[in-house]
């Protein structure tokens, strides 16, 4: 008898059809013995809504109220869900991230996961009875509920999964599994039957947004299997593979290039001559992380005549907020700010290419022939990333994968 915990995204609950049918996948899961923790993220669209009605109110609003609203979305699915599998005869019970508890740190909008109590769950799921969750939410020690970032139910339910000591953590959603780009944008796009944590993990912070970056960290530091599989069809977790993310040990075939992902909503902000000496960068980027904007791609220019240019990206919608940390910081000196509202950063993943030279400069030759200049690079052990003008990246990510041979 397996321990399995089953996470249903936003487009396999976004009505009370697709409720139903996610339910059926469970009832199945059940009939063929195994012990089921379903976790449910808020009805397509919920969460978008919810975080409008916020920055209607205001843009600067307190994060605290904005977790106690946002997290509710995911509160009316579990209880929906709870009730498609009482009305199919399975036992089933929802229990909200307080009553649980999945205790978090209390960085509200983004908080970790620190402990999830397994007392109750593992009793009911001893008694036979199918226990529901909500995620995207926890509590903190302050007795507050917050929210793991958005895309966070993927990571509720990793983390319930290790802490369940689950065999597998299946994730359904809208696609049949993690894919060599985002098949939305690139329809010769390859399902990959296995990936490692390490390329995933790098493939979801760089932007594919198939599971959250957390969920993967949690996956590979737990060892718990999780499988991604659509949630449209007959089959179940068990009977149809999707893409199982698991050890690079596990993965018989490495190939040089597994992925290219893309991430588009950044902005390239250029601070004009700052001093060239010891601590600019320091005292450039501390008053950035004290307002908790994420800065990426950071590079410096040489220097000329004792003064050098500051590059680096953040999301778009932290721009104004950045320009203005930077406007208002007295300690910096600086010429000007150049801003580049709308580039994307395009990225190519792989485990091979710790052992392969060549990679990089197929990227730079394919984005050159395509015409598409490259504002910034960066590299580590198994990627490579570009910043381009974002109006360019459907063109670079199909043209990518066709240059790595990743078509089917
Ligand atoms: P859910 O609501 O189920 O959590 P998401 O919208 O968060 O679903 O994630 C699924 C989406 O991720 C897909 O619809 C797809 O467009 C996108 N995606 C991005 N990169 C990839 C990839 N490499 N493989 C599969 N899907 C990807
Ligand atoms: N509902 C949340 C979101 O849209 C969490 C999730 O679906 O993973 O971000
Ligand atoms: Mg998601």
């Amino acid at each position: 008898m397996a321990v399995i915990v089953a996470k249903f995204g936003g487009t396999s609950v976004a009505d009370i059809e697709r409720i139903e049918n996610a339910a059926g996948k469970i009832v199945k899961e059940v009939e063929a013995g195994n012990k089921v923790a379903v976790v449910v993220s808020a009805m397509s669209g919920v969460t978008n809504r919810l975080v409008g009605y916020c920055t209607e109110i205001s843009p600067m609003h307190d994060v605290r109220e904005y977790d106690t609203v946002v997290s509710s979305g995911e509160q009316i699915t579990a209880g929906l869900m709870a009730m498609a599998l009482q009305k199919r005869g399975i036992t089933a019970r929802s229990w909200l991230g307080w009553q649980i508890p999945i205790k978090t740190n209390n960085v509200h909008g983004k908080a970790r996961i620190e402990d999830i109590d397994t007392a109750e769950i593992n009793k009911r799921l001893e008694a036979g009875e199918v226990v529901v969750v909500p995620g995207f939410q926890g509590v903190t020690a302050q007795n507050r509920i917050s929210t793991l970032g958005r895309g966070g139910s993927d990571t509720s339910a990793v983390a319930v999964a290790a802490a369940l000591e689950a065999d597998r953590c299946d994730i359904y959603t809208d696609v049949d599994g993690v894919y060599t780009a985002d098949p939305r944008i690139a329809p010769k796009a390859r399902k990959l039957n296995k990936i490692s944590y390490e390329e995933m993990l790098e493939l979801a912070s760089l932007g594919s947004k198939v599971l959250q970056t957390r969920s993967v960290e949690m996956g590979a530091k737990s060892g718990v299997p999780i499988q991604v599989l659509s949630s449209f069809g007959e089959f179940i977790g068990s009977d149809r593979k999707g893409t199982l993310v698991t050890k690079e040990e596990d993965i018989v075939e490495q190939e040089l290039v597994s992925g290219i992902a893309h991430q588009k909503d950044e902005s390239k902000i250029t601070v004009i001559g700052v001093e060239d000496v010891p601590g600019v960068a320091a005292k450039l980027f501390k008053p950035l992380a004290a307002a908790a904007i994420n800065v990426d791609m950071i590079v410096q220019n040489i220097s000329q005549d004792g003064l050098t240019d500051m590059t680096f990206t953040v999301p778009r919608t932290d721009l104004e907020r950045a320009k203005k940390v930077l406007k208002d910081d007295v300690t910096l000196n600086y010429q000007d700010i150049a801003v580049n509202e709308n580039v994307a950063k395009i990225s190519v993943v792989g485990i091979g290419m710790k052992s392969h030279a060549g990679v990089a400069n197929t990227m730079f030759q394919t984005l050159a022939d395509k015409g598409i200049n490259i504002e910034v690079i960066s590299t580590s052990e198994i990627k490579i990333s570009v910043l381009i003008e974002e109006d360019y990246t459907e063109l670079a990510v199909r043209s990518l994968h066709a240059a790595y041979g990743l078509e089917d």
